[in-house]
């Protein structure tokens, strides 16, 4: 049995959605389908998920949703019309409407698009609906409730017809809606493909399969064939947004793979997410290369830091009690630097510089923004000498300037910062450096 999740693109318009229709019909095996909210449709359009949010801040800041409703309401009634569904599309979103308009949350709000997606599908298939809230479940405390999910996704087991369940959201002990964080359908999808013991967990999107770089930086770079569990987590964290990075936990156990496919070009074999490739042949020692924008650097210097104990502890417990993920911590003799993603310092920085100040009094702080980090990612980089200079020489030549260095311990990674204006020029040379 094959779990499907069809993505955002894939669910935007009647067309993309009849092609989807025609996926899971040409194989009986596809009986447990998984769907995000209409996407964009071209470029320049509104994911329905953002116009539901701009639909609750509306509420908070007028006392009821306005436009954003109407647009989503206008989205989804020409939808189910040009899918010829005999639906009153209208009474679904007069709940949506109403559920929001009582303060039902921006997470109750954000879910109704994977709720509405997953009603007209189930109707245009002739599957059941089943609500993600029945049998998603999080804890008191927000955090995700594995053994509960299984034990309800587990039951599904007993449908014959088939079923369509929406991404992205489950909900709390009280009832009320959670989701998980944007792009959170893919990690539905793998919790359950985890249920229900799929063979194998296909998510279909608008690519064919994971490239080794962004698209939208290099053009049509290669596609991988395989990638395995480790390394599709650290690309896909390190931006790599095709998928989740998250989505892995719940498939990891059973070693379900996952197959990444094109729902526009339904014959390209797209890219398997293994737990172990050893087996495969490698076509380059790097297998990909990810990045994000939006970072800063907290450099910290102090004479005869590494002597002085509890140094790292005391600037640490300055973040978390401020709540603050760091991502990574390169550090010298005298110098420790924290990098921290932008948003999570927002509102907050300066209070943290000061915190640190009080409490390890450094010779000097300094804040570094618009870092852009790239990950260079693989499982053959560890015991293959020159790869770090083949990086860096492709840097030097393409006049980047490196800010910060730092290799993973699992040396599968080599983790690079440089400024947000390189960021693009990086990516390119360093996929030219070994794909070209
Ligand atoms: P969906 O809505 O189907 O979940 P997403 O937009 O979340 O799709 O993810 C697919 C997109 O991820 C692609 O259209 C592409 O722009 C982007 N992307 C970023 N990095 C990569 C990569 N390494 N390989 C493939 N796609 C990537
Ligand atoms: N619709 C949600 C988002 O835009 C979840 C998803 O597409 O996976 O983030
Ligand atoms: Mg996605």
């Amino acid at each position: 049995m094959k779990v499907c999740k069809f993505g955002g693109t894939s669910m935007a318009t009647a067309k993309s959605i009849r092609q989807v229709e025609k996926i899971i019909r040409s194989d009986p095996e596809r009986k447990y389908v998984v769907v995000s909210a209409p996407g964009k449709r071209f470029k320049g359009d509104i994911k329905v998920t953002d116009l539901l949010y701009q639909a609750d801040a509306e509420k908070a800041h007028y006392g009821c949703a306005g436009p954003a409703i109407e647009e989503i309401r206008d989205r989804f009634v020409t939808l189910v019309a040009e899918l010829g569904l005999d639906m009153d599309m209208d009474r679904y979103i007069d709940e949506v409407e109403a559920g929001i308009n009582a303060s039902s949350g921006s997470d109750y709000a954000a879910s109704r698009g994977e709720y509405l997606s997953a009603i007209v599908l189930s109707e245009l298939l002739g599957f059941d609906f089943v609500d993600a809230a029945d049998i998603i479940k999080f804890k008191h405390d927000g955090s995700f409730d594995a053994d509960n999910t299984n034990d309800l996704v587990q039951e599904l087991k007993k449908n014959t017809k088939g079923i369509v369940i929406p991404g992205f959201y489950g909900s709390m002990p009280d009832g009320s809606i959670k989701t998980f964080s944007r792009g959170g359908s893919d990690v539905s999808g793998a919790i359950i493909a985890r249920g229900v013991g799929a063979a194998i967990y296909e998510n279909w999107t608008d690519v064919n399969g994971f490239m080794v770089t962004d698209p939208n930086v290099v053009q049509n770079p290669k596609q991988m064939e395989v990638l395995s569990y480790e390394e599709l987590r650290e690309l896909s964290y390190m931006g790599a947004s095709v998928l989740h990075p998250d989505s892995i936990f719940p498939v990891r156990e059973d070693g379900i793979p996952i197959n990444i496919r094109n729902t526009f070009e339904p014959e390209n074999k797209g890219t398997m997410i293994l737990p172990d490739i050893s087996g495969y042949p490698k076509s380059s020692i790097v297998t990909g290369i990810a990045g994000r924008k939006g970072n800063t650097t907290i450099s910290l210097k102090k004479a005869m830091m590494n002597s002085e104990l509890g140094f790292g502890r005391k600037v640490l417990s300055v973040l978390e009690r401020h709540g603050i993920s760091f991502e990574h911590m390169p550090t010298g003799i005298d110098t420790m630097s924290i990098v921290i993603t932008e948003k999570v310092l927002n509102g907050v920085e300066s209070q943290v510089i000061e915190d640190i100040k009080g409490k390890v009094n450094p010779d000097s702080i300094e804040v570094i923004h618009n870092l852009a980090l790239i990950a260079v990612v693989g499982h053959g980089m560890a015991n293959q000498m020159g790869t770090a200079a083949r990086i860096f020489v492709a840097l030097y030549q393409a006049g980047v300037n490196i800010r910060m260095i730092d290799q993973g311990s699992s040396e599968m990674n080599i983790i690079i910062g440089v400024e947000e204006k390189d960021y693009e020029k990086a990516i390119k040379a360093i996929y030219s450096a070994f794909f070209e």
